[in-house]
């Protein structure tokens, strides 16, 4: 079958605005996506297409919903040729020229089909700085838009949600200019703002007529669409502060397009006449009991230079790293910290859903502890860590998932080196003083932050310190290779009763007994409790891990390792113990001795299990070195 010719050039016509063309492009990459939108009713899934014209990729490509069943059908598919019948540009983030392009009608001319030509992604700076003449078609539903500046740098991308401190995306009132009238956006009927009357947004409620706030915009989100009941529309959230609290406003469809390029991230707006109902729990993170819309009749008008000077940039409320551990799974927080170190970025596979996701981890660290912080998609993408910067996040999620972890939200606000509270510098002086080369408990491997670092010893001085045989039990890291771990007593069936966790009594009639509840079960749950010997240059030791401990050692969890016993697949199973062997960790171990008959025996339980960081480590021996030279008086 010939391959269709391409309409080269197309792509780039299309993101500047001209959609009447019927390009034939190939479709050289497909991305599920997760659906994230404030609209609970829009759960449907989303495709994204990376685009070829033969010379030139795009990937922001949104598939219209009513053409999923293409790709469920595999009519379209990597490399397939379609013809564009319909498409609109849609602006995600002015300021950077960013656009997505929204396919609404698209015919698949060849299912099958070589890769065309090499293309090479279109480079964003060429889109923006050719963008002059059509940014304002891009822009011509927000048609009361004062004319705007030059764009920002690229630096700040607001999808991120990343303010960099120094950089224009955070324009100081002094060095923007305010022309009279020219940034007021009065709504229907002209009215104007009663200034005299301005409240605390922690007094807002539902229950009041005439209000005024006072408030920044602390954070803003990128125009999201959705497809409802009533076709398709658009909204997009911000975060507004005062000095007395935050609350959440949302926008959709006309006052999308008229307020989103109108509040900036920083600056103080006048805001009356909004609706106000409870605040949704599930999308809204901000600590107010209410939210806001705007509607047709609301009135936001720019505070003139100077004017919002009282008005703070955002509302932390930081809590320290370590207490993070006493704070409930998938609840939110506030807190602040050094990025001590960054991993690459990993793309990963939903299990449950087979989307693909970017992801990168930062190990943040503040004077008592570590923690690990996943950031996805773009935040990912785009993040350094490589300065050791101060970020400070605001409504950020707690997970159990290996311990404690954080991860970032859509709304999650991210700033660098922030410059309203003194934990920054505090931070920064105590990172480069100190806090660079020492080891804290790391939440994400369930470290206990109740004691202190605990010390590195080799097992031979573990014996010969006489650790453990304390009234308290000792704790100690050591770095040892595992030896031998005994997999046929590696899981047990525990009881499925959430606060049990005893070991059930398999009836072998498919329901399970345990006699701590006195209850039978026609299911259980599979946990760890691995016997493991451990080896350093001095000896060897065994130890008991249980939980996440063990799913960090094995790499596996518990119920797929117990799946694997049940359906006796001893060749997996021996290869996830061969991994686990084949290099050294740092095992952080609780000593306890107790009495067994007439004799006294030391326990190990293992309280976590980490990869070795080697800059720190080397570090620590040549401390060791240092102290083992003779004092020079
Ligand atoms: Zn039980």
């Amino acid at each position: 079958m010939a391959n269709q010719r391409l309409t080269t050039g197309a792509l780039l016509r299309y993101i500047r605005g001209s959609t009447t063309e019927k390009a034939i492009l190939q479709v050289v990459g497909i991305k599920s996506i997760e659906s994230k939108t404030d609209d609970p009713s829009n759960a449907s899934k989303r495709y994204r297409l990376m685009l070829s014209d033969g010379k030139s990729t795009f990937s922001s490509c949104m598939l219209g919903t009513q053409m999923n069943k293409l790709i469920e059908t595999e009519s379209l598919k990597e490399n397939s040729i379609v013809r564009i019948d319909r498409v609109m540009v849609n602006s995600i983030d002015k300021q950077n020229g960013r656009v997505m392009l929204m396919l609404y009608e698209l015919e698949v001319l060849q299912s099958d089909s070589e890769r065309i030509g090499d293309p090479v992604a279109l480079p964003l700076t060429d889109i923006i700085n050719n963008n002059g003449a059509s940014t304002n078609r891009l822009e011509t539903t927000n048609n009361n838009q004062a004319p705007t500046a030059a764009p920002a740098p690229a630096a700040a991308p607001s999808t991120t949600n990343v303010i960099r401190q120094g950089s224009k995306a955070l324009p100081t009132l002094d060095d923007r200019k305010k022309p009279n009238g020219d940034n007021r956006f009065a709504g229907k009927g002209g009215n104007s703002i009663d200034k005299e009357r301005i409240i605390n947004i922690d007094t807002l409620n539902p229950y009041m007529n005439k209000w005024t706030i006072k408030a920044r915009v602390s954070n803003k989100g990128a125009i999201r669409t959705y497809e409802n009941a009533r076709g398709p529309g658009k909204l997009f959230s911000c975060d507004l502060v005062d000095q007395s609290g935050e609350i959440r406003a949302t926008a959709f469809n006309a006052e999308c397009d008229k307020f989103h390029s109108m509040l900036e991230i920083g600056e103080v707006y006048y805001i009356a006449k909004a609706s106000l109902k409870a605040a949704n729990r599930q999308f809204n993170t901000t600590n107010n009991d209410y939210e806001m819309t705007f509607n047709h009749d609301t009135i936001i008008e720019a505070c003139d230079a100077g004017e919002g000077e009282n008005i703070p940039q955002v509302q932390f409320n930081f809590i320290p790293i370590s207490e993070i551990a006493n704070r409930s799974a998938n609840s939110t927080c506030d807190v602040i910290g050094v990025v001590k170190s960054t991993s690459d970025m990993q793309t990963i596979v939903s299990r449950a859903s087979q989307k693909e996701f970017n992801k990168r981890e930062i190990l943040l660290v503040d004077e008592k502890a570590s923690i690990s912080v996943t950031l996805w998609g773009q935040q990912a993408e785009e993040f350094d860590g490589s300065s050791n910067q101060v970020l400070a996040f605001k409504g950020i999620k707690i997970g159990d998932f290996n311990g404690r972890t954080l991860s970032c939200m859509n709304s999650t606000l991210i700033r660098q080196d922030p410059t309203e509270t003194p934990r920054t510098v505090e931070l920064r002086v105590w990172f480069d003083n100190e806090g660079k080369s020492i080891d804290l408990p790391d939440l994400s491997k369930g470290a206990d932050v109740g004691s202190r670092q605990t010390p590195i010893k080799t097992l031979s001085q573990i014996i010969s310190e006489g650790l453990g045989l304390g009234d308290k039990p000792d704790y100690i890291s050591v770095k040892a290779m595992t030896t031998l771990i005994k997999k046929d007593t590696a899981v047990y069936m525990m009881c499925p009763e959430e606060r049990c966790g005893k070991k059930v009594v398999d009836e072998n009639n498919g329901s399970y007994r345990c006699e701590k509840c006195n209850k039978t079960y026609s299911n259980f749950k599979w946990a760890y409790m691995v016997s493991a010997e451990i080896s350093d240059s001095t000896g060897s030791q065994w130890i008991t891990v249980f939980r996440n401990e063990a799913e960090a050692l094995l790499g596996v969890t518990a119920d797929e390792f117990g799946n694997h016993k049940l359906n006796q697949s001893e060749s997996i199973i021996e290869d996830i113990v061969r991994k686990a062997m084949n290099h050294e960790r740092i095992f952080k171990l609780r000593a306890k001795a107790d009495q067994y008959n007439d004799e006294r025996r030391i326990r190990f339980t293992c309280v976590s299990v980490a990869d070795i960081d080697w800059p720190s480590h080397g570090r620590r021996l040549i401390d060791e070195i240092k102290q083992m030279e003779p004092t020079q008086n």
